[in-house]
């Protein structure tokens, strides 16, 4: 029942993508796809069917609702997956829209690096979606938006994660950012795995007057690899009192081995 669940995500996904960006339509280039430029039939809006083609494949994989990797139904144990059994994740849950590939990377791509903004409707939309098929039981009492340190914001001018909690606001879930960044850290790209949680080890902090104490939060990120960021976070907001911590993204990486 829950595996069926889970396969129907896919189906539920694309018919909501659909529906949903409809409206918005081609604010930003008339005529032409978001993505690739190519001109758009008449009645496609946003992107080219090529591009939702794409789109759609990066969508609705079988994955673990531990670890976030693409795993076969069969592949599922328990809570977790034959990858994650021997890892230590801090987070209870993860949920993402898709894998981070062709046009959902390069719509989170622009949102984060080109400072388009107007994609966080867009992929607000599929993490909403996501959002809506939780299978946590607990009602959340806050979103919790992974921080930037603050030269990287400056930098970037947002953080495009709080963008990514406030679409999810529709849900009539608080956004608390009680948890701050207290160490600039290397980007995680090209790290392998245990260096991955070397560089966060430490990073984060929660506020003196901080809310956490027995709260069921859900941390919003855009992307997670190794899920080594997440879990340092969660770690944190369990040790400040947090009863569960989960964690939704719009992607998961494959991580580099
Ligand atoms: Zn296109
Ligand atoms: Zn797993």
């Amino acid at each position: 029942m829950k595996i069926r669940a889970v396969g129907q995500i896919g189906t539920y996904l694309r018919r909501e993508l659909v529906a949903r960006t409809a409206s918005l339509s081609c604010l930003l280039w008339p005529g032409q796809c978001r993505i690739c430029r190519c001109p758009l039939e008449e009645d496609a809006s946003v992107l080219c069917a090529n591009c939702w083609r794409e789109l759609s494949a990066s969508l609705g994989h079988f994955y673990c609702r531990r670890c976030g990797r693409t795993v076969s139904p069969y592949g599922l144990l328990g809570e977790g997956c034959g990858h994650c059994a021997q890892e230590k994740i801090a987070y209870d849950g993860l949920l993402r829209v898709g894998l981070y590939q062709s046009v959902l990377r390069d719509l989170i791509l622009r949102l984060k690096f080109h400072e388009a903004t107007e994609f966080g409707d867009l992929l607000g939309d599929m993490l909403r979606a996501v959002f809506e098929t939780r299978p946590w039981s607990e009602s959340i009492d806050y979103l919790v938006p992974v921080p930037l340190h603050w030269r990287r914001r400056l930098e970037r001018g947002f953080n495009q994660a709080f963008l990514l909690a406030n679409q999810l606001r529709t849900f009539g879930v608080p956004i608390c950012r009680d948890l701050v960044r207290i160490r600039y850290t290397r980007r995680q790209w090209d790290l392998n795995p245990a260096q991955r949680r070397r560089n966060v080890k430490g990073a984060f902090a929660v506020r003196r007057d901080h809310r956490f104490e027995d709260k069921i939060v859900c941390l919003v990120d855009d992307i997670t690899t190794s899920g080594a960021t997440l879990s340092e976070c969660a770690r944190v907001l369990k040790q400040a009192g947090a009863e569960k911590v989960y964690a939704i993204v719009l992607a998961f990486a494959e991580a580099v081995e």
